[in-house]
């Protein structure tokens, strides 16, 4: 049924392709994934470049078929697998607490990554857009494992920035560390 949604969401047209209002293009995972290991600086971009995008998603998606919370939340789990970027599930999904941890299985980028690291940056990103719209408060994301590192899946602990930053304070050092001047 989810899928269904999508399907429908995405337009064709000559040398266009549209999502909910934002255009798209398709090119080789390896493109980005070399951007981004060659240039670590852009780390912070692609993060709130991709949160960005994720929240103009999620908040057309709300306006156009009134979802809520948990159903955003399916959405967003159905259009990292559809658009390419490895198969989603939540194991925490708690409102009241504003916190989430999602298990990424097959992220492509990590998979081809040449570095040994945590490499899901624009997961991250699409992660804390897509629960700020769900959750309706800014929420952020860090990385605390990954195929790229050597681990079986990747996995991402979603929550606000002072939570994060109190919990996982390595982490946040060096995947958040541009919001500690803010
Ligand atoms: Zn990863």
């Amino acid at each position: 049924m989810q899928k269904l949604v999508l399907a429908k969401q995405i337009k064709f047209d000559q040398g266009k392709i549209e999502l909910l209002n934002q255009k798209l293009s398709i090119f080789p995972v390896s493109v980005f994934s070399t951007i981004v290991d060659n240039n670590p600086k852009v780390v912070p971009d692609v993060y709130q470049a991709t949160k960005e995008s994720a929240q103009m998603f999620a908040n057309e998606i709300k306006k156009r078929h009134k979802f809520t919370g948990q159903q955003l939340k399916s959405w967003l789990k159905d259009i990292v697998s559809f658009a390419g970027w490895g198969k989603a599930e939540f194991i925490i999904y708690d409102e009241k607490n504003f916190a989430s941890i999602v298990r990424v299985q097959q992220s492509p980028v990590a998979e081809i990554s040449k570095k040994k690291g945590y490499t899901d940056h624009a997961l991250r990103g699409f992660f804390a857009g897509g629960g700020s719209a769900s959750m309706e408060t800014d929420l952020d994301c860090i990385e605390i494992k990954c195929v790229a590192k050597g681990d079986s899946i990747c996995e991402f602990v979603l929550g606000k920035k002072q939570i994060l930053k109190k919990d996982h304070p390595e982490f946040f050092k060096s995947q958040l560390w541009w919001l500690n001047e803010k």
